[in-house]
């Protein structure tokens, strides 16, 4: 038990949550990033440091996920490095916008949806408004990277 209260989340989609929390995936660092950024939250202490090598066809080869803080920003930031995995920085940018309208509660097409898989479990964090900046700080650091990768005119 931390000091602090957590949320709680039931469900299929809180499971979903939950597993990514006590078991998070990318965790390990990478050595070389094609793309990298790092956010901080000084308000509660969440922080993520994101790196990601592209393959030669501009498609995300390995990608390090590495946050600290409460179980929502672990959960965020270990599921968008799963669905990171084999996208291309068009479709980065896609799925980013996609769950950032998730979070807002706007309404989703089905295939966009579809094309969250399941990132979609992380919009039962919209019952604690003030915890989806925690769910979206990975996002954050994934479109700062994405911005920097396109100045410096390494993607396509
Ligand atoms: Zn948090």
């Amino acid at each position: 038990m931390s000091q602090f209260t957590d949320v709680s989340f039931d469900g299929l989609y809180g499971e979903a949550i939950m597993d990514h929390y006590r078991n998070p995936r990318h965790r390990e660092p990478l050595d070389r990033a094609d793309m990298a950024a790092h956010e901080f939250n000084p308000f509660c202490g969440d922080e993520v440091t994101l790196r990601a090598q592209f393959d030669g066809l501009g498609r995300v080869d390995r990608v390090s996920s590495q946050s600290q803080g409460c179980s929502i920003i672990q959960a965020s930031a270990s599921m968008m490095a799963e669905g990171m995995e084999g996208k291309s920085a068009e479709e980065l940018d896609e799925m980013a916008r996609l769950f950032r309208r998730l979070m807002q509660g706007r309404e989703l097409e089905p295939g966009e949806v579809a094309q969250l898989k399941d990132l979609v479990a992380l919009q039962v964090v919209r019952r604690y408004p003030v915890r989806i900046k925690c769910a979206l700080l990975p996002w954050t650091a994934l479109e700062e990277g994405l911005d920097e990768l396109k100045r410096s005119g390494k993607s396509g």
